[in-house]
């Protein structure tokens, strides 16, 4: 295990929403947060959502053992709107806050977006409806059950000796030096899904693949799986459609990173503090 296991479930509870539940509102890779003093914004309580606008169903998204979390119902549109105490931020804020707070309300905004992308059957065209007894769509056309998409996905930290391979990425928004990683692709493997990426990416051939653990990774809907590999000999061969730079970094050069909430600053962090 690499970062925390999770500490709540997104099974339906049919629990009631009270003062002490959590709200969470999702709008366009934002999400509505409570300020707190000197801190990392929080998930708002109901108490400090309330009263929701007309036209606002609440939904449970997920529970832990203390309280229930509520949305807005995704098919029913309407947003609660910001107020003293109360901002949207963007989705990313999520790597200012605790760890369990964060991979919580990374977890509900991945079923968010898979609501928002699923109102419909794929095979009928009628409107999906979601299940009472479990987290899923049912059809009631046809019949067909949809269930939460999951991508799993490879992240690898390529080492040579002393050095780690780091990378910035052409296309994401974020713009820090981190670690290859990409989707599985249908058929594959996930030793496969490593080997190729970094070939296709850095041109890099890899010795014996370690795996060290994975991490639930909402923000793209996906699971990452963690893996560590040396180098084999041979040069950098950059991808540049994907990447617009890639090193070694040697040990000593690595600035500490602190707390961190992604399983590839924790690699990155690890190697640098010779813990990998
Ligand atoms: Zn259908």
């Amino acid at each position: 295990m690499i970062l925390g296991e999770p500490a709540f479930s997104v099974q339906p509870n049919r629990q009631a929403l009270r003062d002490d539940s959590r709200f969470l509102c999702f709008d366009a890779g934002r999400v509505l947060l409570a300020d707190a003093a000197g801190g990392a914004p929080a998930i708002p309580t109901f108490a400090q959502v309330r009263p929701l606008p007309d036209g606002i169903a609440p939904f449970e998204l997920a529970h832990t053992d203390r309280f229930a979390l509520f949305c807005p119902h995704p098919f029913h549109g309407g947003q609660v709107p910001e107020r003293a105490g109360l901002r949207y931020y963007p989705l990313h804020v999520f790597r200012s806050m605790p760890y369990a707070e964060a991979g919580l309300m990374v977890s509900c905004w991945h079923l968010w977006a898979w609501y928002e992308r699923n109102r419909f059957c794929g095979r009928c065209a009628h409107p999906l409806v979601p299940d009472e007894a479990e987290r899923a769509l049912r059809c009631e056309g046809c019949g067909l059950v949809v269930y939460p998409a999951i991508a799993p996905a490879v992240i690898v930290a390529i080492t040579r000796g002393d050095s780690i391979l780091l990378a910035r990425s052409a296309r994401s928004a974020f713009r820090h030096h981190t670690l290859i990683s990409g989707y599985v692709e249908v058929g594959e493997t996930l030793e496969h899904a490593v080997r190729r990426e970094v070939m296709e990416e850095v041109g890099l051939r890899l010795g014996a693949l370690r795996y060290l653990g994975d991490q639930p990774w909402g923000v793209s809907g996906s699971q990452m799986f963690a893996f560590q590999a040396e180098a084999q000999e041979g040069d950098i061969r950059l991808q540049e459609s994907e990447l617009c730079e890639a090193g070694w970094f040697r040990r000593d050069e690595l600035e500490p990173r602190g707390r961190t909430v992604s399983i590839a600053l924790e690699l990155i962090e690890r190697f640098r503090t010779g813990t990998l």
